[in-house]
């Protein structure tokens, strides 16, 4: 059995999209094993996103993801990682495939930069990325 973790982004808390997004994952057959509620620190933001710190949008994607708690949960089963970012979706709403999370629930609306940025969740991209976030959200 694989673990992943999987954060709903102010974006889908603001938007009480929490309970659905839970849905996408669980329909494709994981089951949530933890989640909590949680006001992110800078701190653990750039521990997070520490392959992004240094590129020109994180000022704008911290400050985002400090406009509200977050939802962090576990997500378990087999292959839980590449099926938890197949129902994610690709990080651009708009280029995301039908049936996923942000081309379903994204604002399709919004301007480049805020779409990509406001995409409702974050999924971990390997193994490995899931290990580590695994620790470093529930450790
Ligand atoms: P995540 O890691 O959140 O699951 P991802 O793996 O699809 O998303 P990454 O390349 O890891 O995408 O980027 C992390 C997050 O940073 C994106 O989900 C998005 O919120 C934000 N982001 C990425 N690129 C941009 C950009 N060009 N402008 C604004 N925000 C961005
Ligand atoms: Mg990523």
């Amino acid at each position: 059995m694989e673990k992943t973790l999987v954060l709903i982004k102010p974006d889908g808390v603001k938007k009480g999209l929490g309970k659905k997004i839970v849905k996408y994952y669980q329909n494709a057959g994981l089951k949530m094993i933890k989640r909590k509620e949680i006001d992110p620190t800078p701190q653990l933001l750039k521990q997070h996103y520490f392959a992004h710190v240094a590129k020109p949008f994180y000022p704008d994607l911290e400050k985002f993801m400090l406009s509200s708690h977050i939802v962090v949960m576990i997500f378990e089963g087999s292959d839980a990682v590449a099926i938890a970012r197949k129902v994610t979706g690709a990080t651009d709403p708009a280029k995301a495939e039908k049936g996923t999370i942000r081309r379903d629930l994204g604002d399709l609306s919004l301007p480049d930069d805020d779409r990509i940025m406001m995409n409702l969740v974050h999924a971990s991209a390997t193994k490995e990325e899931a290990e580590r976030e695994i620790k470093l959200w529930f450790g």
